[in-house]
């Protein structure tokens, strides 16, 4: 929505004049033949920053994961996934219906993590009644929330003395590194694979990451072949990740200062359902107002949010700023002193 303060998501974030610069002059090639020089750069440079050993260009988070899971397990292996995660519930239950892969999932906490306890008891016996578990999955942001550094490595410990291999949906793993100051590495360093967003509070147009050891990294790009991710000159969409790891990274610390200032101007009119804002994200489910109401009202002032079911959810990013928040606070304003309908 051009011209909107568009908090729906860090997704709706547009190429810039810089980024789109540097994928109009791409060198590119076939990447399914391995061809294209700026994917490769990519995927070497996000392996370098990931910890692993390689990595490939995906054109979604979504198939990222599926990817990684797919490469973890085999049909009748299960999974171990918050029930609130991504992979469990925002991706079209693929992992059971394209993999054949049982997902078990176990309680989040509100922080994002599983309870290690949860997580040793769901490890099945080596038992033929019983699907054979085979992976733990984490999410890193979780709902804009950090997860502990020491809980990962507790968490990923834990599996792997099962004998379980480990993936993290890091998504958003650059606003954990920018949030906690751990380099993206270190976070990433009790797991097997990690998939990264390029989409996102990045700001590159399209394309995520998985990063891990070679052999299943190449095992995913058969999957990613299989499930029809094989993208030709990628080197185009590649160069936006490439500027978007060099220059946006930092600068999330930004948009994350920005959505605890958003958060603060809502509390002055609202509570918000749970807590203050987490990395760049503020949650609320206000229970006072008529949410379609004041969602009505904000759009008409040009201000859009997300959100389903009852529950706003703010999301800063790139292509909101300062002035965006005082346009939410003027709108508060006159919303809450009765000039809006209420
Ligand atoms: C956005 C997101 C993904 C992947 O989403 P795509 O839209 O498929 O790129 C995966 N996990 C989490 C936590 C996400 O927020």
């Amino acid at each position: 929505m051009t011209g909107m303060d568009d908090f729906r998501s860090d997704t709706v974030t547009r190429p810039d004049a810089a980024m789109r610069a540097v994928m109009a002059s791409a060198a590119v090639g076939d990447a399914v033949y391995e061809d294209c020089p700026t994917t490769h750069r990519l995927e070497a440079m996000a392996a370098e920053r990931l910890g692993k050993e390689a990595a490939l260009f995906f054109p979604t988070g979504t198939q990222s994961n599926l990817a990684a899971l797919m490469a973890h397990c085999g049909r009748g292996d299960e999974y171990l996934v918050g029930h609130k995660a991504h992979t469990f519930l925002y991706e079209g239950g693929g992992a059971a219906v394209l993999g054949s892969i049982q997902p078990q999932p176990l309680p989040n906490e509100p922080d994002g993590t599983i309870s290690l306890a949860a997580i040793e008891d769901a490890i099945k016996p080596d038992d033929f009644h019983h699907a054979r578990t085979r992976l733990l999955t984490l999410e890193n942001t979780f709902s804009g929330s950090v997860l502990d550094p020491a809980y990962l490595e507790a968490a990923t410990g834990l599996a792997r003395r099962h004998g379980l291999g480990t993936h993290l949906d890091g998504a958003r793993l650059m606003n954990a590194s920018v949030a906690t100051g751990c380099e993206a590495d270190v976070l990433a360093r009790g797991f097997d694979t990690v998939s990264l967003c390029l989409s996102k509070g990045l700001g590159a147009p399209v394309g995520s990451v998985l990063a891990g050891p070679r052999d299943l990294i190449q095992a995913a790009r058969r999957l990613r072949k299989m499930l029809g991710g094989g993208m030709r000159q990628t080197g185009i969409l590649a160069a936006a990740g490439i500027h978007a790891l060099e220059h946006n990274v930092a600068r999330l610390a930004d948009d994350h200062a920005r959505a605890a200032r958003l958060a603060d101007v809502l509390a002055a009119f609202l509570e918000l359902g749970s807590g203050p804002a987490q990395t760049n994200m503020v949650f609320m489910t206000p229970v006072a107002i008529d949410v379609d109401a004041f969602r009505r009202f904000l759009a008409d002032r040009g201000i859009a949010v997300g959100g389903r079911y009852g529950n706003l959810r703010w999301v800063t990013h790139l292509d909101v700023d300062n002035a965006s928040v005082d346009r939410v606070q003027a709108a508060c304003e006159d919303y809450f002193s009765g000039d809006g309908p209420h």
